[in-house]
């Protein structure tokens, strides 16, 4: 069980998609959502800083990045930015969102690929996806996949051959997982949370 391969992949840009199964399923929108929460708390000012987009904090206008707004090169600024909501508002091509949107129009990606891309690129987080392989990493993960180990135990002593096959089902969605996606710690623990409300409710 919890066999760990070196074949990991990384999942890629765009929305995070796991396993046909609905522990996959459940793990990927919860990923997914975490990417798009924590990219919205990325500054709006930190974005424009990224793309070199000139901000005048009087006016609070900046000349509207979008493709499809006079080519990205109007003269005249009509992008209003608020900063207290991390928003922005367009008067001439009446855009309007917060830094997803934002780096989404200016990309013409998704909204999905402009989360990623701010939690990755512009606010050069940690990774969703990767721990850095320090000893203290690899004792978390170790941990972690130990403590879930003794739980499945726990929870399949005297138990039926039934119930047995249902946890054993739980079981190998996790590790089917796992073998297919570096994950790092932390969503590695969302991941066993997961499962383990899904095995207490057979
Ligand atoms: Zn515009």
């Amino acid at each position: 069980m919890h066999e760990i391969s070196n074949k990991t992949r990384h999942a890629g840009y765009g929305e995070i998609s796991f396993e046909d199964s609905d522990l996959g399923r459940d793990f990927s929108s919860d990923i997914n959502d975490k990417i798009i929460k924590k990219a919205e708390l990325v500054k709006i000012i930190d974005v424009l800083r990224y793309y070199n987009i000139i901000y005048d904090s009087y006016s609070k206008k900046i000349k509207c990045p979008f493709p499809f707004h006079k080519n990205g090169a109007e003269n005249t600024p009509s992008l209003v930015i608020y900063v207290e909501t991390n928003s922005f508002y367009c008067w001439g091509c009446k855009s309007s969102g917060n830094v997803i949107s934002l780096v989404s129009k200016i990309e013409d990606i998704s909204k999905y690929d402009a989360a990623n891309k701010i939690c990755k690129t512009i606010n050069n987080s940690s990774g969703i996806f990767y721990n850095s392989d320090t000893k203290e990493n690899i004792n978390d993960r170790n941990n972690l996949i130990i403590e879930f180990s003794n739980f499945i135990r726990r929870r399949i002593e005297n138990k039926d051959i039934s119930y047995i096959l249902e946890v054993e089902k739980c079981s190998k969605a996790f590790d089917k997982i796992l073998c297919k996606h570096k994950i790092n710690n932390e969503n590695l623990s969302i991941l066993i949370g997961i499962i383990k409300s899904k095995i207490e409710k057979i």
